[in-house]
């Protein structure tokens, strides 16, 4: 036997190790199950070029607890190692890594996913071992049963000495320290397994299962069978011309258990160049509330899972999709800021932009009925993207669609042209129409109907930020909900029509119904209308709806605690005003009053409490 110790100059490296890595300690069995695939498909690599001649046999990589024992075992059948190559790669490069990572990170708190970024993958392992053993035996191995048997119990001491060892490969045997213990239980080290290794390439075994099954005589039978962790060739690691849609589906299902909706559709990424990335994404059934599905796209390197959390990588709009992402280029074991900073993975962001992109368009091209059955579930991807990328902005202007309120869909191009030969005003700005509640806003969307305008339904979660961004991207357009203004004046064709009321009539009337109603929220005013439209209306501006609306979303508490204003259009051609100016009986014209502006707050539901009672009161004395 040989003893040796570990050229560095930190007198002990692990407490360092062990402090720095503290957040993550988990992910010490992540690295040796890569490592142990690494081996295994090296040795298939060189079995494939001929420079391994001997059986490959089962490959699979065992996992093996012995609670009793405390200990845990990583074992695999690939190309093992030599007595030279421990020392190459174990002894001399991982710990001239170790010392790599103490000088580079001393004192910073950020350090604990640098991991593997310097070779420091084996010693992870010392994150929560006492002691750790590799025997190993390399494929080069003339003799039938020798291996090599390295030992190193955390100082910077090891001991190597030669064993008896008959199968090929490399078994890593951690005995768990007391301060770890809970990675010497199943139910830890299983839930570990199927976090970053559900989709290894290479099968890894942990422990039995009970099969269920029925033997020919249709008898019940119960077996215990070696229990696979693994997919081991998940859908996007397979090539799209191989899979069916049910295939896609059923791998949403495996990837997400949890969720019974089927996705809506998956794009298929592939990309060699300029760099390796291939994934599927998923454009999940959302609605209203998309926040809380946020964070499901799962990152994959090399089919080893990394994180699930993958701000920085995919843009910001897309995070709202669900799937996986497998890139061996994206930087893994680095800080998140230098992550989002990092050239690479900021190509990566627009190309896969461009990918979902091109799918969409695809779909709207070939099967517009099939976009269009979609479009209320995806608006919200679509409307996100556009607001928050300009290039997306570009893209999606050609397929992003508006909904009317007969169900009918039209694209920003079409729909101007619907509307230009009624909805163009004086100025010439074509004016959309919208509602945001077809309840509510009933009889405002009845009078916009009556003169044969158009109104899109525009009830989505940032349809608010999004007119505003088609306003300020088009010219000529406005947006207007139904109840921004009298009618005639949100499309107004010509000057007004003239009144009825002398100015003299219009201040006196003016101070009659401020006398009656709250000045703070409502400001008076007379439009010129038709006889035929209601004799007064309440109404909120545009500008002033958005700016509260947005601010609620936005959480900007000055313009949240900013009261509601409306306007009180007083329609000075109806015959009731002119029946109010010529009443003389003053308690009767003030219940007239009262009457009238009361209806036009029922009819925007603002009539509430005492007002409301006194309504009733007053209603019931008048038919009486
Ligand atoms: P990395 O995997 O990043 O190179 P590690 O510290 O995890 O760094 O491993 C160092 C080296 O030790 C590997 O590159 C490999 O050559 C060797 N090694 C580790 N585990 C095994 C194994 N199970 N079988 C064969 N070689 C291994």
């Amino acid at each position: 036997m040989e003893k040796g110790k570990i050229n560095v100059q930190t007198e002990n490296i692990f407490p360092i190790i062990k402090k720095f890595l503290y957040s993550d300690h988990e992910i010490f069995l992540r690295e040796l199950i890569s490592n142990a695939i690494d081996a295994t498909q090296k040795l298939k690599t060189l079995a494939a070029v001929g420079e391994f001649k001997g059986e490959l046999g089962d490959l699979s990589v065992e996992v093996v607890l012995d609670s009793k024992a405390k200990t845990l075992s990583i074992i695999d059948k690939g190309i093992g190692m030599t007595t030279e190559e421990i020392e190459k790669y174990i002894n001399q490069i991982a710990f001239s890594g170790a010392e790599e990572f103490v000088e580079k990170y001393k004192g910073q708190t950020e350090a604990n996913s640098i991991i593997g970024h310097f070779g420091l993958g084996f010693y992870s392992s010392f994150m929560v071992s006492e002691k750790v053993e590799i025997q190993t035996k390399s494929f080069k191995s003339a003799e039938a049963d020798k291996g090599v048997k390295w030992e190193c119990d955390g100082s910077p001491e090891y001991s190597i000495k030669d064993i008896k060892k008959k199968e090929r490969g490399t078994k890593i045997i951690l005995h768990i320290a007391e301060d770890s213990i809970e990675f010497a239980e199943e139910e830890r080290i299983l839930g570990l397994l199927k976090k970053y290794c559900k989709f290894l390439p290479v099968e890894i075994i942990f422990g039995t299962e009970t099969k269920y099954g029925k033997d020919d005589k249709d008898k019940e039978t119960k077996t215990e069978v070696p229990r696979i962790i693994n997919n081991t060739k998940p859908a996007w690691a397979q090539k799209p011309s191989d899979l069916k849609e049910e295939d896609y589906k059923s791998f949403y299902h495996e990837l997400y258990p949890m969720t019974f909706d089927d996705p809506l559709f998956n794009i298929h990424l592939n990309v060699d160049y300029p760099f390796n990335l291939t994934g599927i994404l998923y454009f999940p059934k959302v609605k209203k509330n998309f926040e809380v599905q946020r964070d499901k796209i799962q990152l994959y390197c090399n089919q080893v899972f990394v994180t699930d959390s993958v701000e920085g990588i995919v843009p910001d709009f897309l995070t709202l999709l669900h799937g996986v992402i497998d890139s061996p280029d994206i930087p893994l074991n680095v800080s998140r800021s230098f992550l989002q900073s990092d050239s690479n993975v900021k190509k990566i962001s627009s190309h896969i932009s461009k990918k979902v992109a091109d799918k969409l368009e695809e779909i709207f091209k070939n099967n517009r009925e099939d976009f269009e059955a979609k479009w209320d579930d995806i608006k919200v991807f679509i409307e996100y993207g556009m607001v928050s990328e300009d290039k997306f902005y570009e893209r999606g202007s050609k397929f992003c669609l508006l909904k009317n309120l007969e169900n009918k869909y039209f694209t920003l191009e079409e729909y101007v042209e619907h509307i230009k030969p009624v909805q163009t005003d004086k100025d010439g700005n074509v004016v959309h129409l919208y509602t945001n509640n077809t309840v509510e806003q009933h009889s405002f969307i009845q009078s916009a109907k009556e003169r044969g305008y158009d109104v899109l339904v525009l009830d989505g979660p940032i349809d608010n930020h999004f007119i505003n961004l088609l306003e300020q991207k088009t010219p000529k357009i406005k947006f207007a909900r139904v109840d921004a203004d009298v009618i005639d004046k949100l499309i107004q064709k010509e000057d007004a029509l003239p009144s009825k009321l002398s100015e003299e009539e219009q201040k006196t009337l003016k101070e009659q119904f401020e006398s009656n109603v709250d000045k703070q929220t409502y400001s008076v005013i007379f439009e010129n209308m038709s006889e035929t439209d209601q004799p007064v209306l309440i109404l909120q501006p545009e500008f002033m709806r958005r700016m509260k609306d947005m601010s609620a979303v936005g959480g900007m508490s000055y313009f949240g605690a900013m009261p509601d204003q409306y306007n009180m259009v007083v329609n000075a051609n109806h015959p009731l005003i002119s029946k109010i100016k010529d009443e003389t009986n003053e308690l009767k014209r003030t219940e007239i009053i009262n009457q009238t502006v009361d209806l036009a707050l029922l009819a925007q539901n603002l009539l509430k409490g005492e007002k409301l009672t006194a309504f009733i009161k007053r209603s019931i004395e008048i038919i009486k």
